[in-house]
C-alpha cells in the first residue's frame, strides 16, 4: 500500500480555507482531515475530537513537555499544534489547516508534504468576507487584515497558490493536485508519517 501523503493547507485566516477544506472532503475520497490541539474554546456546532481536540492551557502545556507536537504555533492569541498522532497510522491520505508559520515548519519536517497556499483575489474581497462571516469584533477584523498583510507575499513559499474566486472552481483545483500528486510514482519519501 502506498504511503500517505500529507496536503498542507494554509493562507490568510477569512479567505475561506475551512470552507473549502469540507468542499474537497466531500470531493476527494480516501482523505482524512488531521486533527489539530488547540486551546481555543469550542464554537457552536464545533466537535471535540473531529474539529479539534480542544484541551486547556495545562494539558497543551503537558503534550509540548512531552514531545507530541510536531509543530505548534500561538495564533489570534490562542495555541494550535499538530501533534504527530494526528500525521500516524490509519488508512488514506491526510489534508490539515495550518497558519503559514505552522506551515513553514511542516515543508521543513515533512519535506513530502505538498503545500497549497489560498490567496484571496483581492484585500478587499479578504475584508469583506472577514467582516461577512461576522465571527469577529470590527478590531480582530482589522488585526487579520493587518496580519495578513505579512502572510500574502509567503505564498511564494509553496508548492502551489490558488486564488479562492469562486468557492466551486477552487475546490475542484485543490481536488486536481491531490489527484496529480496521488498520480506520481512513489518515490519513497512520500510517508508522512516521521
Ligand atoms: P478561513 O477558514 O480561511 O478563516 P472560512 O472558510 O471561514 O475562512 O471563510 C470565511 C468566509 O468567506 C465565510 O463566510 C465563507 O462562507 C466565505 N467564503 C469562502 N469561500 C468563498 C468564496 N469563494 N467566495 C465568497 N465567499 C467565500
Ligand atoms: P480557527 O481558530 O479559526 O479554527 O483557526 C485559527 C488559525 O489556526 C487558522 O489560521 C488555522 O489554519 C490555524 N491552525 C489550526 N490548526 C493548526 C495547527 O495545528 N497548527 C498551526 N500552526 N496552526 C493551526
Amino acid at each position: 500500500m502506498a504511503p500517505p501523503r500529507l496536503f498542507v493547507i494554509s493562507g490568510p485566516s477569512g479567505v475561506g480555507k475551512s470552507t473549502i477544506l469540507r468542499g474537497l472532503l466531500e470531493t476527494v475520497s480516501g482523505l482524512r482531515f488531521a486533527v489539530s490541539h488547540t486551546t481555543r474554546p469550542r464554537r457552536a456546532g464545533e466537535v471535540d475530537g473531529r474539529d479539534y481536540h480542544f484541551v486547556s492551557d495545562e494539558e497543551f502545556d503537558r503534550l509540548t513537555a512531552a514531545g507530541a507536537f510536531l509543530e505548534w504555533e500561538r495564533v489570534h492569541d490562542h495555541r494550535y499544534g499538530t501533534s504527530r498522532a494526528a500525521l500516524d497510522g490509519g488508512a488514506g491520505d491526510l489534508v490539515i489547516e495550518v497558519d503559514v508559520k505552522g506551515a513553514a515548519t511542516l515543508r521543513e519536517k515533512v519535506p513530502s508534504a505538498v503545500s497549497i497556499f489560498i490567496g484571496p483575489p483581492s484585500f478587499e474581497d479578504l475584508r469583506l468576507r472577514l467582516a461577512g462571516r461576522a465571527r469577529e469584533s470590527e478590531a480582530e477584523v482589522r488585526r487579520r487584515l493587518r496580519t495578513a498583510e505579512k502572510e500574502l507575499p509567503l505564498a511564494r513559499d509553496y508548492d502551489h497558490r490558488l486564488v479562492n474566486e469562486d468557492l466551486g472552481p477552487t475546490v475542484e483545483k485543490v481536488a486536481a493536485i491531490v489527484r496529480a500528486a496521488r498520480a506520481e510514482a512513489p518515490g519513497g519519501s512520500g510517508d508522512a508519517r516521521r
